[in-house]
């Protein structure tokens, strides 16, 4: 028998039944949902580990399974995103060098490699200042 909504009756799916007794609609949501308890126990040279705090671990707790003090949060979701306080300018490429663009992709339509067209601009053309940036670039890009 499926499983119904303890606020509006509503029926739940067979997935949702499986871990919540409440539906999705957001009065539903907003009369049900209760924030998970988090504990965070403090290790020795690594990070914190964290547990949802049920049963089985605050029976572990009092028991002393923890050498450490651990620290109880309750981790809730957040209602609001944080924006950036900055804009950011569009990125705009710098304007391409048809010369440079020509013979990086002559060479490359030889079978160049990046490394071999660095060496041959370097003794060839040094006039040209090619960069490696360059280079992968006009290879990557718009055939000139
Ligand atoms: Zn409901």
């Amino acid at each position: 028998m499926a499983k119904l909504c303890v606020t509006c009756g509503a029926r739940l799916s067979k997935d949702r039944a499986e871990v919540k007794d409440y539906c999705t609609a957001q009065a539903c949501f907003a009369a049900n949902y209760r924030p998970l308890r988090l504990v965070e126990i403090g290790q020795t040279k690594t990070n914190a580990e964290i547990e949802i705090l049920d049963d089985r671990v605050q029976r572990d707790l009092a028991e002393g399974r923890y050498r450490r003090d651990p620290i109880v949060v309750t981790r809730q979701a957040s209602r609001t995103f944080e924006r950036p306080k900055v804009t950011f300018k569009p990125f705009t490429a710098p304007p391409v060098d048809a010369v440079k663009a020509r013979y990086v992709q002559s060479l490359q339509a030889q079978g160049c490699t990046v490394e071999d067209i660095l060496g041959r601009a370097k003794r060839d053309a040094p006039r040209l200042r090619l960069t490696r940036t360059e280079v992968v670039r006009y290879m990557t890009g718009r055939r000139i």
